[in-house]
């Protein structure tokens, strides 16, 4: 089971000072910056996946790129411009979700073949269009609306066309199909179809908010219809728990970022070990965090107040760190800071938790070692990212367990 990252241009500095929260005056970001792979200490993905609306950006705005960046990565190739090493595999695709609301996909087939061929990706998806929305088998009564009916059209329009693009042009990169529907039925029949134009490869999409048996189910359909050579890829799914399950139904590969995003984006499990969660401890700074810039601003906390409360909160957590003084006062610290932000609900018990269990004490991600209780801290994105390159970490342990766990899994490696 392969594990690709999507890439959103997440990297972090190595000289970031975090003392004094600031970037050394030396730093070159294109040169000097460091994406998850350079900076752990074991791979923690086997493939990255770059969609071209990441690159070249929408309507909407969604492109994480630069100018020089895109022309960068064009440049370089995909290999070059993330310093790979060799055994991470690459994947296009065009980032079904970021135009989920046009009426049909922006790109044309020879856009996103041009955009897989420049960048050197080894495998490329096709365009597809996601369907929103999801139908039980026996939900009977309700039509399936002629959008849905639509969207799976034409995403199985696109993948002929551009099969047989990337036939007539000779193209270097493996090309994958992909798959849309709204119930098992549905998504087995696109499979089908895709695996009699030619596609031994096909990518499930739309599948993302779905609950897990209900992937299951769409996969179980897929399994009748499949011939062993077809390899199949969830794109956006991590349901870790389930990983054997899809494995034994034919799914090779997946994709997501919620694990790098749950360290900043989650209220609570920032922080993953492989059998747990641990909360980030927020120390927010003052300039950046816009409700206490209102509260000041309104006169209702002193900005002196703040900085002096954020100061000792970090100095406390450092001293506990440095076994100088007691987990209280160093949650007494952070807490009294938490109460002069205004949280509405105390995450005293969590910070607790994760101060005295400590678990980036005994990490060997690479990043731990190195940082110490500032990887526990939620605070600005040197930290977050760190924090969330650590849970790519687990996320690959916890991939090699399930291996272990699994007898069929070994059969199917030892050939
Ligand atoms: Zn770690």
């Amino acid at each position: 089971m392969k594990f690709y990252f999507p890439d959103s241009q997440d990297q972090v500095s190595p000289t970031y000072d975090f003392i004094h929260d600031e970037y050394s005056p030396l730093r070159v970001r294109q040169r000097d910056d460091r994406y998850a792979h350079e900076v752990l200490a074991q791979p923690a993905y086997q493939g990255l996946l770059v969609s071209k609306a990441i690159v070249d950006g929408t309507i909407q705005g969604v492109g994480k790129y630069s100018m020089p960046q895109r022309q960068r990565l064009y440049r370089l190739g995909v290999r070059g411009f993330f310093r790979l090493p060799d055994d991470v595999v690459t994947l296009g695709d065009c980032g079904a979700f970021t135009y989920v609301n046009e009426p049909e996909p922006p790109y044309s087939v020879n856009e996103v073949i041009d955009f897989y061929s420049r960048c050197g990706f080894d495998a490329g998806v096709s365009i597809d269009h996601v369907i929103l929305g999801y139908r039980r088998p026996g939900s009977n009564g309700e039509d399936i609306p002629e959008d849905w009916k639509e969207r799976r059209l034409i995403s199985l329009h696109f993948a002929e066309k551009f099969l047989a693009a990337v036939h007539d042009h000779g193209t270097p990169f493996e090309p994958v199909g992909a798959a849309q529907g709204w119930d098992p039925d549905s998504y087995a029949d696109s499979v089908k179809q895709l695996q009699d134009m030619g596609y031994r490869r096909v990518a499930l999409g739309g599948m993302v908010p779905l609950k897990t048996p209900d992937i299951v189910a769409c996969l179980a359909a897929i399994a009748g219809i499949r011939v062993p050579e077809t390899e199949l890829h969830l794109l956006g799914i991590t349901r870790i728990e389930s990983m054997n399950e899809f494995a034994e139904l034919g799914v090779t590969s997946f994709d997501s970022t919620s694990s790098f995003r749950q360290s900043f984006m989650d209220d609570r499990d920032n922080y993953h070990t492989t059998d747990t969660t641990y909360s980030a401890i927020r120390v927010p700074q003052v300039d950046g965090n816009i409700s206490l810039k209102k509260a000041i601003l309104a006169g209702k906390v002193a900005q002196a107040d703040a900085v002096v409360a954020e100061r000792e909160s970090l100095k406390r957590l450092r001293d506990y760190e440095a076994k100088k003084c007691s987990l209280k006062a160093a949650l007494n610290a952070v807490l009294a800071y938490e109460e002069l932000l205004g949280v509405k609900k105390s995450y005293a018990d969590m910070y607790g938790r994760t101060l005295k269990d400590a678990p980036w004490r005994i990490c060997e991600c690479g990043l731990c070692a190195k940082h110490g209780i500032e990887m526990v801290i939620f605070r600005g994105s040197e930290r977050n990212k760190r924090r969330g390159f650590h849970n790519l970490s687990v996320l690959a342990d916890k991939m090699k367990s399930l291996h272990a766990a699994s007898p069929r899994l070994e059969r199917i490696a030892s050939g």
